[in-house]
């Protein structure tokens, strides 16, 4: 039995995001402002069996949680085929197959993820009014998402969360109208501080909008109170109504309270590169090894060596911080 993935800094290593493709039917402003940049050709994108292979080594080297995401995860063909596969790994110590989605298949495919094996879905939502949902992700389709949202409650996909992006001058005016979006439906919200992955490279720090005024503005209207449970790898600090009403908040603050030390993650992009931070501006191609007739041990041991150069944290509010050339489109989610 091999040992489980274990940092430099002795991080266990425990979640995985796979990307299954940088295509994306949005044209969110923070993550593609300026149309989508050429995408990897089909022969560079992991194929779906050379997805699972790795995933089960993955799996054996301690991976519980695999997130699915992209660009948008349900433009890859049939991805309820690779849900299954994945499902299978659950005999095998995978505890957690979840999904991030912009929802815009969701009215047609919720019932067939379901059926397919996977667990949990995290849909993105970054705006309940019609012309600012617009604006912000650049396709007219908010009732389409609220319909998505609906499917999943529908077929069983819960809890389900929702992930807004805040950002200054667009959305942060929401922030308590999402959180009765939350308590009125059941829904544990995530609030994101906008960092600088976008393709535009136009991130400043004054359109962050930070988790503390996010809770302010929450607590103006909904008090909250801290859900007492030790956080862990978990990126969100989370809280319940302090009235006891439905819902969740869950406040994700990487730019103004950094929470790397205990970061158990890494990420695996569509075209096969091994990311350590979703801020790396270096990538180890699995796909290269992979492709490369690797024995199964020397692919252990490649994925080992890549996992001890984990960074010890980002380096955003660091005076000579350099954003990672690709998008989080490219990065996956
Ligand atoms: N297409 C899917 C979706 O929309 O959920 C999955 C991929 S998307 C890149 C994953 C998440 O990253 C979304 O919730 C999105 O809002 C978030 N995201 C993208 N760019 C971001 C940025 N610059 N800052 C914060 N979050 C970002």
């Amino acid at each position: 039995m091999p040992s489980l993935l274990q940092d430099s800094y002795d991080r266990p290593i425990r979640d995985l995001r796979v990307s299954l493709t940088d295509r994306c039917n949005f044209r969110c402003f923070y993550c593609l402002p300026h149309g989508e940049p050429p995408i990897a050709p089909r022969e560079q994108m992991l194929s779906y069996e050379e997805i699972e292979y790795v995933c089960e080594i993955f799996v054996e080297l301690g991976i519980e949680k695999i997130r699915l995401t992209g660009g948008e995860p349900m433009m890859r063909q049939d991805i309820e085929t690779i849900i299954s596969k994945l499902a299978r790994l659950k005999s095998n110590g995978l505890r957690d197959l979840a999904l991030t989605t912009n929802g815009y298949f969701l009215p047609d495919r919720a019932q067939s993820l379901k059926e397919a094996g996977l667990d949990r879905i995290t849909i993105s939502l970054d705006s309940l009014k019609r012309d600012v949902f617009k604006q912000m992700t650049g396709v007219d389709v908010l009732d389409r998402v609220l319909e998505g949202i609906a499917a999943a409650k529908k077929a069983g996909l819960e809890p389900i969360k929702i992930n807004a992006v805040v950002v200054r001058g667009h959305n942060e005016d929401e922030v308590a109208d999402f959180a009765a979006f939350a308590r009125e439906h059941d829904i544990k919200m995530r609030f994101i501080e906008f960092m600088p992955l976008d393709a535009g490279h136009d991130w400043t720090r004054d359109d962050v909008v930070s988790g503390r005024e996010i809770r302010e503005r929450i607590e103006a209207r909904f008090p909250l109170e801290p859900i007492d449970v030790v956080r862990g790898s978990e990126t969100a600090s989370r809280y319940r109504f302090a009235d006891g009403g439905s819902g969740e908040i869950g406040i994700i603050a990487p730019v103004t309270e950094a929470f790397c030390g205990a970061c158990s993650r890494i990420r695996l992009t569509a075209d096969g590169q091994i990311r350590t931070c979703l801020f790396s501006t270096i990538e180890h191609s699995l796909r290269d090894v992979v492709r490369g007739f690797a024995s199964r041990t020397e692919v252990i041991d490649f994925i080992r060596s890549v996992v001890m150069k984990k960074e010890p944290r980002h380096f955003i509010n660091d005076p000579g911080f350099v954003a990672p050339s690709r998008t989080m489109s490219f990065i996956g989610g």
